[in-house]
């Protein structure tokens, strides 16, 4: 065998077999990106024909394993406490490290939120094993390989890079919200909960938690139903206050293009695009927005989306479900004031 073929071999890793995404919840409320994740691992567990695994820890979130169940987890790890009430990184890295020695699962999923990047990385480091963070694709290569395809932007967001893990196990990514799609919810699935153990004692817990303070006005465009979305076309910052009322009148966020944010006129927590957020609500209006591709790649997964531009030939109406072509100073209030009567 050659230097080469040797390198190329894998370790035999047939005892890890599953895939398990960890369910982030706060105060009994799953994060919609749990569940879209265990939307893309059924088709990675269908792909490899092995189960798909979830693992729920909190106090009082039974409730939670069986909503795991109903978004395609076929079999639910539960760890309940009044010690793990909250996320504390030191808990909820022991009971994890625990169940991936004891279930051996082959990858292993997390939200790339606050609290999924610190638990990925505490337990990468621990098994230890590779971590591709902040993923936007991810695939899989059929048995015998059965290597996880993570990719993400790279090179300043140039490039797509596909990371492989091919020497260590489980293999680990997180996976930005509203990149993948959840399943329908089916009340009607069954699945098997497994409780494990509360092994933690709060004593032996170095950090407390004293409070929890929300940021106020926190922009939450992954979660939102509705997005009314502006770009250059505004003109200026004060474009974006016809969009807030509109926004304000149907319940949704204010979304932007990267120029916007680039020029200041609104925080980059709004950007939506291939370096802001990726989104996909229900309903997305595109405002004076042209529909770069770097825009598009965040938003054209959204159910509806309506598009207001002057130019007929702009790139965003062949993403549009509706297309209004016109001024949107005139458009906007006019849309804002038609929904304020039907309200009414
Ligand atoms: P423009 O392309 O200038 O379009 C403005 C539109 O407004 C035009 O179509 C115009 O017809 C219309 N308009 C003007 N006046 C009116 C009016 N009165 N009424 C109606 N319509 C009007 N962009 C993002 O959005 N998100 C990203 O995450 C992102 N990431 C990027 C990453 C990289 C590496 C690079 C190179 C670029 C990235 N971009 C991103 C920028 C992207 O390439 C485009 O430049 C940007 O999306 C264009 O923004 P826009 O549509 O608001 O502006």
């Amino acid at each position: 065998m050659s230097s080469q073929q040797k390198k190329d071999q894998m370790p035999d890793w047939s005892d890890y077999r599953g895939i398990l995404v960890f369910v982030e919840q706060r105060d009994g409320v799953a994060k919609n990106v749990s569940w879209q994740l265990l939307g893309i691992g059924k088709k990675l567990a269908d792909k490899l024909d092995t189960a798909l695994m979830a693992l729920v820890i909190g106090d009082n979130v039974e409730h939670l394993a069986n909503e795991a169940i109903y978004h395609g987890a076929d079999k639910v790890y539960l760890c309940e406490g009044p010690e793990l009430k909250d996320y504390r990184t030191q808990p909820y890295s022991r009971i994890t490290l625990k169940l991936i020695e004891d279930a051996k699962p082959e990858i292993c999923l997390f939200g790339a939120t606050g609290t999924g990047r610190d638990l990925a990385g505490a337990i990468a480091t621990h098994v230890p094993t590779g971590l591709t963070a902040d993923t936007t694709q991810l695939d899989v290569e059929p048995s015998p390989s059965r290597l996880l395809m993570a990719s993400r932007p790279a090179f300043g967001e140039k490039l797509m890079a596909t990371i492989l893990c091919k020497n260590h196990r489980p293999q680990m990514a997180t996976a930005r919200a509203g990149v993948f799609e959840a399943l329908p919810r089916d009340p009607e699935r069954k699945g098997e909960i497994i409780r494990i153990e509360n092994p933690i004692k709060n004593e032996d817990i170095a950090t407390k938690v004293l409070d929890f303070i929300e940021k106020k006005n926190e922009v939450n465009l992954e979660e939102a139903e509705v997005i009314v979305a502006g770009g250059r076309g505004l003109g200026a910052p004060e474009g974006f206050k016809l969009l807030k009322e509109l926004a304000d009148e149907l319940g949704g966020e204010v979304g932007a293009s990267r120029p916007c944010v680039d020029a200041g006129w609104i925080t980059h927590e709004h950007q939506v695009g291939q370096t802001g957020h990726t989104v996909r609500p229900k309903l997305y209006f595109a405002i004076g927005i042209s529909g770069a591709v770097q825009h598009t790649v965040g938003m054209a997964d959204s159910d509806v989306i309506v598009a207001i531009n002057k130019d007929p030939d702009a790139p965003i109406f062949q993403f549009a479900h509706y297309g209004i072509v016109g001024d949107l100073f005139k458009i906007v209030p006019n849309i804002t004031a038609q929904v304020k009567k039907r309200k009414a």
